[in-house]
This record gives C-alpha cells, structure tokens and sequence, in this order.
C-alpha cells in the first residue's frame, strides 16, 4: 500500500466562487461592451452528449437568431462545441436574469453570449487562463497510474497523459519496477476558479534499473520530443486528396483579423477543389459517423489507433460502402468534394482530433520521423537544460524525504 506521510504544498487553491466573481474581468469578459456590471450566480455547465450550441440556446431560452446571424466560418467553427467542453451562464444579481453567457469552442476561445442595447448578441472572445506550473517526484511503489490515485484521485487525468505522453518510448508495464522514480514538471490551466482543461506535462524523467527517459514538451508544434530532440511520435496521414487547387484555409484555434477585428477559430484545414473530387481515408480505421452534420454538412468521421480521429466534412456524397462499424484502408476512397453546411464554394475541411481536441492535421500529414535543426534545436536545447536542472531538484527533494518515508513530492510552483 502506498503511503503519504507528508507532502509539501507551497501555495494553496484561492478559488472560491466569491474569489472568481470579484476577479471576472481577468477572463476576458471585460473585453465586451458591458462593463461595472456585477454578477451574483455564475453557474458551470459541462456540455452533455448530443448537446449542440443551437440545443443549448434553446434550453437558455435565448432566440437561435444569435447563430443565424454569424457568418459560414462561425457557424462552421460552432460544430466543435460538443461533450466534454463546458460553458458558463452569468446571471443579474437582483432580477436572476441571464447577463452573458460563456461557451467554450476550444482552449482558445469562447463563443460569448451578452446583451446590447436589452438584445442578446454573440461575438467570439479569447479564454483566459490562469496558469500554475507543478513539480512532482515519486518513487513507483506499484505504478504510476495507481500511485497517482492513491496519493489524490484528481491525479488520474495526469497519469493518463503522462501514460499517453510516453507511449512510444517505455513499457509501463514491462520496464518499470519498485523504486524507479519519475520527475514532472506540468501546468494547470483554470478558468473562472474550474480546472476546465487536461494537465499539460512541460517535461519528464523516468529512471528505471536500464535507462534514464526524458519527454519534452514543444509549444511550437504541440509535440513531444525525446532529449535527443527527436519527435515521439512516428505516425503521419495520407493527404486525403490528390487533386486540389490549393489550402484555401489552415488550422488554428485562435486567429484575429486585424479589419474586422473579430476573433475565430478554423478545426481544420481546407482544400478547395471542385465538386466531386474524390477524397481518401487519410489512415486506417473505423467509420464512426457518416451523415450530415449541421454546419459541416454531409460528413464522415473515422476513428484510428491511439486516439485519434479524422473528420472530412462539406461532401457531396459518400461513398456507396460506407457503413458506421466498418473499417476502412490507408487511401480508401470514402466520398467526394461538395458545398454542403456552412460553405462558401466546394472545398474539402479535413480536421484531426487527439482525445476530442482538434489538432493541426497539416504538421501530421507532411510528418516523417522528425529531429529539430537549426534555430528551434539552439530553443528546445535552451528550455530543456532549465527543466533538467529543475528536475534534478525535485528529485533530490526526494531524496530527503524518503527520510521521512514519503514517496512523493509535490510543488506547486
Ligand atoms: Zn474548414
């Protein structure tokens, strides 16, 4: 059994639903015509399966013209909100009545619901996070996933990443024993005092009887490279077309046009091409939906190994052996090119989800086995010698507490 005699805890949790309503307007919301105002009920909703932006308005009783009224690339970019993301209601202190409401679209931005003028409107808005960076060191009593848990059940997402985040370098399961130990320096994200996003692991070290592994994280790419600076993960997708005139839009989670001076957010990535151009799996894998699917129109979504899943949406048709259940090639023709859903001109938008979040799919489908070279390597090599060293520390941390007969040492920086 795994024992926690002691643990340090260097700062505490000042999130305390009186601590986020007085401090509102670090998130952003100030950022709306609607200032001075205050809020006594500020409620947290965790969007459910099936669950969609014109499902929640509805249940909001606020009108659906909000959505109408935005252009096809909102509209389109709304599709993502769906489980596992979650959204606030923010209500008048005297009469209850809803002021704004917060929808969460990605990690990056908010589709904000406010009043002008006694009307609800929408408009995108940046999230903003407090962020807190931890360190953690452990001596493997069992393993990682089940000491995590025994020292504090909250710890169970951490594991899985940090489970998913080695996966193609150890075997949990064949390589570690008692008394290895791991090092990990990660951040948590908070939003209006909730802990709404998965931890992200900075960097780590695992010392096992054979070797000593390093992960890093690279916030260029999102990806995790090895100490040597190679990337951890080898696989990469088949374009899904072969014919297209050019990418007439990339991915990104957050984009500002500086005209217009909106914000929006593209899951995906566009290949304009003309209608009926044929379109291929871009990895094998399952089918998982084949239908329309509201501002995506006619869409397919496969699921493949690891995690994760390709969405190819605006088709004219689909294939005619296409079935939900069934498995599909690498470079299996599925569909054709159409202008369905939220579209201005037929155009392929091929998106690529990790765990449900949308990643870039551009980065996978050009990847080989990757080194960094040249100006990134001189950065990557910078930040890790600062995580080396924080990690030596950690564990020596360690060190002294086993005197004390603590397997574990958290900071929270
Ligand atoms: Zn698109």
């Amino acid at each position: 059994m795994f024992k926690v005699l002691s643990f340090l805890l260097l700062c505490s949790f000042l999130f305390s639903n009186k601590y986020y309503i007085n401090t509102l307007n670090q998130y952003g919301i100030n950022k709306n015509p609607i200032q001075n105002e205050s809020f006594n009920v500020s409620t947290y909703h965790k969007i459910e399966d099936g669950e969609n932006l014109l499902l929640i308005l509805q249940k909001l009783s606020i009108p659906e013209s909000i959505y109408y009224e935005q252009n096809a690339e909102i509209r389109e970019s709304t599709e993502e909100i769906r489980q596992n993301f979650s959204y606030y209601v923010l209500r008048d202190v005297q009469s209850n009545d809803i002021q704004q409401v917060l929808i969460q679209l990605n990690s990056e931005l908010q589709f904000h619901i406010y009043k002008e003028n006694g009307e609800f409107v929408a408009k995108m808005t940046p999230i903003e996070y407090i962020y807190k960076t931890k360190e953690i060191a452990i001596n493997i009593e069992n393993s990682i996933y089940q000491d995590f848990v025994n020292y504090d059940e909250s710890f169970s997402t951490l594991a899985e990443e940090l489970r998913s985040a080695f996966n193609k370098t150890v075997d949990f399961k064949k390589e570690l024993r008692k008394d290895d130990t791991l090092s990990l320096i990660y951040e948590d994200r908070y939003r209006l005092g909730d802990n709404v996003l998965s931890p992200r692991i900075l960097a780590s070290r695992l010392d096992t009887f054979r070797k000593s592994y390093y992960i890093f994280y690279n916030p260029k790419d999102e990806r995790y490279y090895d100490e040597k600076a190679v990337m951890l993960e080898g696989f990469f997708l088949k374009s899904p077309l072969r014919h297209y005139r050019r990418i007439s839009s990339r991915f990104s989670r957050k984009r500002f046009h500086p005209i217009k001076k909106v914000y929006r957010a593209h899951h995906g990535v566009d290949y304009s091409a003309s209608t009926g151009t044929r379109i291929y799996s871009a990895r094998k894998g399952k089918i998982k939906f084949v239908g329309r699917r509201g501002g995506y129109g006619k869409t397919i979504i496969i699921t493949h190994q690891d995690g994760y899943k390709t969405l190819y949406a605006h088709l004219s048709r689909y294939s005619t052996s296409l079935r939900v259940g069934k498995y599909v090639k690498k470079g299996q023709y599925i569909g054709r090119v159409g202008n369905t859903g939220s579209s201005t001109g037929p155009h392929l938008h091929f998106g690529l989800y990790k765990k449900n979040r949308a990643v870039n799919p551009l980065g996978f489908v050009r990847l080989r086995k990757k080194k960094l070279r040249g100006k990134s390597l001189k950065e990557f090599k910078r930040y890790t010698k600062l995580y080396k060293k924080q990690m030596d520390d950690i564990k020596n941390k360690l060190n002294v507490y086993a005197y004390q007969n603590s397997n574990i040492v958290v900071d929270i920086l």
